[in-house]
């Protein structure tokens, strides 16, 4: 990931957002275009990437952004880690994303059943205890659990956790400076979706 571009985005971030709705149709019609790459593909691509959107999702094997918005090489930047949270690396991550890439959009896509969210649901209402470094990961979650009622039942309680987690990360993505500024000039958007494993749609929260 080395390369910059400095000139306009090719799309802008409504368009990056239509791009992605419509190829989460495509799969979900059982009509992805992406099968195989072209050499001819990969041949352009060795000359730079200008991926149009940046996504934050998890490292689930269930949810696999290229194949979910039936995406080809070079348009997708990605990041995935257990339960899409944030962390200096990601931090660092998405940052070059904005500064070099310039991509117009941010999408933090979480997913139905995701277990980093439910160990963080665990450790807050069963008093469950983790391996040391996944209690790490876990204090990205539990802030954005903050008010949710315990006593629902759990599979509520868990898609609650889990639009929940994915609305956190959001809004402290929305504190740095660099989304301020970015947000303030209108280039860029910074959007939540939550991705259900049992239809393969996305859903992306308003
Ligand atoms: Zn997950």
């Amino acid at each position: 990931m080395a390369t910059d571009h400095h000139g306009a985005p090719r799309y802008t971030a409504d368009e990056a957002l239509t791009r992605l709705r419509e190829g989460n149709a495509r799969f979900l019609r059982g009509e992805a275009r992406f099968p195989t790459v072209q050499k001819e593909v990969l041949a352009e691509l060795v000359r730079g990437q200008e991926p149009y959107v940046t996504i934050l999702g998890c490292s689930d094997s269930r949810v696999p952004p290229e194949l979910v918005f039936d995406a080809g090489f070079g348009e997708l930047f990605v990041v995935r880690v257990a339960g899409n949270v944030l962390g200096p690396s990601i931090l660092g991550t998405l940052q070059y994303a904005g500064a070099h890439l310039h991509t117009p959009l941010f999408v933090v896509l979480g997913h139905e059943g995701c277990g980093a969210v439910q160990a963080a649901l665990a450790a807050k209402f069963e008093g469950a205890r983790h391996k040391a470094r996944i209690e790490v990961l876990l204090e990205n979650i539990l802030p954005s659990l903050e008010g949710l009622d315990g006593t629902a039942p759990p599979d509520v309680l868990l898609r609650s956790a889990v639009e929940a987690n994915v609305r956190g990360t959001i809004r402290t993505l929305l504190e740095t400076p660099e989304a301020k500024a970015r947000a303030a000039e209108g280039v860029m958007k910074l959007v939540g979706a939550v991705y259900e494993l049992e239809t393969g749609r996305v859903r992306f929260l308003e």
